[in-house]
């Protein structure tokens, strides 16, 4: 049997992939990691461990995937691309604790899966993202408000920077938002671009989410979100702007919301802490209807 500790050996790698006819999809993000200390990493950062179940994202070859097998009680991974399935079988075959799902992540149900899948169990996911799909991810992890304790994922250097930003910094737009309203957010590592194969243009890190067991209440969720989105986009103009032109308000009337949230009206979107936000959100909701 293949030794699968050697998953992250470039020429280990380079046999299977050329014995299966595999060559890398670039639309799909297939950068496979060749670091041998970071899928180790990931995997006891990221709750694999006696009780917890792991959902994980996109295995690859099943670097990240043999080590979570050893550690955790059950790991489910979803792949979509069907070409890897046949060299799962093989890199994995040892593992009696894993279920291989062939399907997108956008599309699955994931809160059915868990409670099919994970009875009894604490969940964790684990990923090496594809990048092309960080945010949509992100968001349907934290929207669908799964019962799961942890997001521990390898994301381009540039997104963690804002995933992990604190609201109201430089760094911040909607999706930092989003994060922080579900989950506590920080970067764990650094990762470089040397550690993948074939390597990215940019470097890497590993980010966890912690996932708020209360969160904070908006009082109109999903108006708060719209509103968040909608002054995002025009982050670099003043709040004033950027309320009445993406809520299709006029300027007297974002004004007076503004006021009434004891909001300035020259400052940036990306400077109004989450406080800031939901009095905006509630302001708007009294004086321009929901
Ligand atoms: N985990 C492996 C590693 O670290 O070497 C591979 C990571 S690679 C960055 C991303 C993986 O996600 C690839 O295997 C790719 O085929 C898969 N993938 C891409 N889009 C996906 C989707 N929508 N749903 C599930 N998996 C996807």
């Amino acid at each position: 049997m293949r030794n699968v500790q050697n998953l992250s050996d470039p020429a280990v790698i380079k046999e299977i992939l050329s014995r299966h006819g595999f060559t890398f999809s670039k639309k799909l993000g297939q950068n496979f990691l060749i670091n041998p200390s970071v899928c180790p990493r990931i995997a006891e950062m990221g709750n694999a461990a006696p009780g917890f179940g792991v959902i994980e994202i996109g295995p690859g070859i099943g670097v990240l995937t043999n080590e979570l097998c050893l550690r955790a009680e059950k790991v489910v991974t979803i792949e979509l691309d069907r070409r890897l399935l046949p060299i799962l079988s093989e890199t994995l075959s040892e593992h009696r604790n894993l279920k291989i799902v062939n399907a997108d992540i956008l599309e699955v149900d994931l809160k059915k899966l868990i409670s099919e899948e994970f009875g009894g169990l604490k969940v964790a996911i684990c990923a090496n993202l594809p990048y092309y799909i960080t945010s949509p991810v992100v968001m349907k992890l934290l929207e669908d408000r799964l019962p799961i304790e942890t997001v521990t994922t390898m994301v381009q250097s540039e997104a963690a920077q804002r995933l992990c930003a604190p609201v109201g910094s430089r760094n911040a737009g909607a999706v930092t938002v989003a994060v922080n309203y579900y989950s506590e957010a920080r970067r764990l590592f650094n990762v470089s671009r040397g550690s993948f194969m074939p390597s990215p243009k940019v470097d890497s890190a590993v980010i966890q989410l912690s996932i708020r067991k209360n969160t904070p209440e908006a009082a109109n969720e999903k108006l708060f979100f719209r509103i968040v989105r909608g002054i995002f986009t025009q982050r670099r103009k003043t709040v004033l702007n950027a309320l009445s032109g993406s809520m299709n308000i006029s300027k007297t009337d974002a004004e007076r919301v503004l006021s009434a949230a004891g909001t300035e009206s020259s400052l940036r979107p990306e400077q109004l802490s989450m406080e800031q936000l939901f009095e905006l959100c509630e302001a708007y909701e009294k004086l321009a209807g929901g």
